[in-house]
């Protein structure tokens, strides 16, 4: 409904901050809450940038950190519907490691997030339509990493470089990638599993190369209109996205800085597809990174794009925050 509340005005980006609680590690650190949320219901937030200094961000949502999942995903659902409507759709989640963009996506199995609550919500809905519509929906796992393609569901490992190919009709895909038919969220789960546990293979820290690799879903939804014959295909990228932050200093050699430019290249990438696209420019860069060119078709055209900005609250992540509320604010 937000949605398409806004879209006569505002073109088709949402962008949604939310801001996690302070970690009990943080309270027993002694960090301090730099963010205020009076604003949050008119999607305003202020951040504490040092002394006195105070900066207001405005978003078409704000979440602090009293709301929960079932609230997150109260303004995300619509998508679902917009997916089986025939849109392509677009939702991913930003910011430095540790705000939570794993939690909002992910989630946990006692709370489980976006990926999960859109995949349950397409499911009702479609099982709502059995009468008027026929649905095929498959899922792919994909990581990137240093510009390259990994198939989290490719079961037999195979050194064959994956690329993006466009099809005639025009839309993107990658030759040989596996795409897993689902009926129920059960089975989604069980290809949700699947996948993570072929990205830790190989890894010997798990949460590090998750932070520093973006984590994408695609949902492909065939639909038959089962009254007039018509056929559409569409998609929905859920993408939890590398960490956002600067490296450090010490850390600006070998493996770590290759990774990092390469973090940073399809970030920026990211964020100037996005300006471009809320600016109208004549030409759109999808082409500047892996990232962006698997996420051409779900963005900008009539699709759906919605952004989660994940934040800290702490004061000692004030930098990276005020970086990342920047990000967003050039993207609006
Ligand atoms: P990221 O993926 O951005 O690195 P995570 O999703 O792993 O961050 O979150 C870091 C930690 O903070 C995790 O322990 C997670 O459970 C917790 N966390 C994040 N967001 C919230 C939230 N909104 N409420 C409660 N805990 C959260
Ligand atoms: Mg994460």
């Amino acid at each position: 409904k937000l949605f398409n509340e806004l879209q006569q005005t505002k073109g088709n980006i949402r962008v949604f901050c939310r801001c996690r609680p302070l970690s009990r590690r943080e309270v027993l650190a002694g960090c301090t809450m730099v963010v205020e949320f009076d604003g949050a219901n008119d999607g305003e937030l202020v951040v504490l940038t040092g002394g006195s200094l105070k900066k207001t961000f405005k978003f078409d949502r704000v979440y602090s950190p009293k709301d929960d999942q079932v609230d997150v995903f109260a303004d995300a659902s619509p998508m679902a519907t917009s997916v089986l409507d025939g849109y392509n759709v677009c939702i991913f989640a930003y910011g430095q490691t540790g705000t939570g963009k794993t939690f909002t996506m992910e989630g946990t199995e006692e709370n489980r997030g976006v990926n999960y609550r859109t995949l349950e919500e397409l499911f009702r809905i479609a099982n709502e339509r059995t009468e008027t519509f026929s649905y095929r929906i498959s899922v792919s796992v994909v990581e990137v990493y240093n510009e390259q393609i990994r198939d989290l569901l490719a079961t037999s490992f195979s050194t064959k470089k994956l690329e993006i190919k466009q099809a005639p009709e025009g839309s993107h895909h990658i030759p040989g990638i596996v795409e897993a038919t689902v009926e129920n969220i059960k089975e989604v789960w069980n290809v949700l599993q699947a996948g993570s546990s072929t990205r830790s293979v190989g890894s010997n820290n798990v949460n590090e190369h998750s932070s520093r690799s973006h984590c994408m879903l695609c949902i492909s939804v065939k639909a038959k209109n089962l009254i007039n014959g018509e056929c559409t295909k569409s998609k929905l990228w859920l993408v939890d996205l590398a960490g956002s932050e600067r490296l450090a200093k010490t850390d600006v050699q070998g493996e770590r800085l290759k990774e990092a430019q390469n973090i940073n290249k399809s970030l920026s990438a990211l964020g100037d597809v996005i300006s471009a696209l809320a600016n109208k420019s004549s030409h759109i860069p999808y082409r500047n990174s892996k990232l962006t060119h698997l996420l051409q078709d779900s963005l900008g055209g009539d699709s759906k794009t919605l952004m989660f900005l994940q934040i800290s609250p702490s004061d000692q992540d004030v930098s990276e925050t005020t970086s990342s509320l920047n990000f967003a604010t050039r993207v609006r």
